[in-house]
């Protein structure tokens, strides 16, 4: 069993965990199994981002068709490819960030335990790809997981959380404390998934998700302050008319239904 601290220690040997990398590897063996069970499907391929020495990646094996790591770290893709031998695993040597993603024609899901410092870029990369999504599963700090599943008028409810909260049914499926790394981190985490909640359509989210960012643009404005800066009185009015928000109501307040009725009352009729 790859996620156990004696192992992790034999394997390492004298190499160090790489804080640049985000390493922090899991050494619980039942948390490992509950989350690739969660995460994956034996019909589906998945994709993982940074196996290490691939404690999640011996589960992933467990639970899908195949997998598709990357790995930035060298000496990991070394470890990795000598203790892990499965025809039904492909390494891949690669910053994650630079990866092909236009290769995969087939659905897949996405499972990772995430490196910290790069989390976000990460998700939106899968985000915005045109990657055909069945589940996303990844442990991120537990801050962040709160932020990507904030709701209208939470302190951290942002354009983020509506891009995320349109896209997809967003679920934490489980706090994970500190104590199953190794190294330990200063932070606990939790595992939170994503499944797409509707088609997608590319040119409208586009220009739905341009809206939203600029409805936030400045937080403490209302949103009539920072419509202003884009469109002229004619038309705002028009807004508030159809819309029936109220004239001091700030971006944090809305709903993604509210935001999709905004979009609607300032484009419908020009598409
Ligand atoms: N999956 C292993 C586990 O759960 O024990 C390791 C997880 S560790 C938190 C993050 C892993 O991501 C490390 O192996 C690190 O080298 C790798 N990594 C960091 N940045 C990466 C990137 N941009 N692309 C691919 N892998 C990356």
């Amino acid at each position: 069993m790859i996620a156990s601290l004696s192992h992790v220690k034999a394997v390492m040997g004298d190499l160090k965990a790489k804080k640049k990398f985000g390493q922090n590897f899991l050494i619980d063996a039942n948390i490992v199994e509950r989350i690739a069970q969660g995460a994956c499907n034996k019909d589906l391929k998945t994709i993982e981002i940074g196996p290490g020495l691939g404690a999640l990646t011996e589960m992933l094996l467990k639970y899908s068709k195949d997998v598709d790591a990357y790995e930035i770290d060298p000496d990991m893709y070394e470890l990795l490819n000598a203790s892990l031998k499965d025809e039904r695993l492909q390494v891949y040597l690669e910053d994650f960030l630079d990866a092909d993603l236009s290769v995969y024609r087939e659905r897949v899901n996405i499972c990772a335990n995430l490196p910290y410092y790069v989390t976000t870029p990460i998700l939106f990369r899968i985000f915005e790809s045109d990657l055909d999504i069945g589940k996303i599963t990844v442990m991120v700090q537990k801050e962040v997981a709160e932020r990507l599943n904030a709701g209208p008028s939470d302190e951290e409810y942002s354009a983020l959380s509506v891009e995320v909260g349109y896209l997809f049914d967003v679920r934490n499926e489980m706090n994970v404390s500190r104590k199953v790394f190794y190294p330990m981190p200063n932070v606990d985490s939790a595992v939170i998934s994503f499944t797409p909640a509707r088609e997608r359509d590319r040119g409208f989210e586009k220009k739905f998700f341009e809206l939203v960012k600029n409805c936030f643009r400045m937080r403490r404005k209302t949103l009539h302050n920072n419509l202003k800066d884009l469109y002229d009185e004619t038309t705002i009015a028009a807004v508030y008319e159809k819309t029936g928000f109220d004239e001091k109501i700030r971006a944090q307040q809305l709903s993604v239904d509210d935001f999709l009725k905004l979009y609607d009352a300032i484009y419908k009729g020009e598409e």
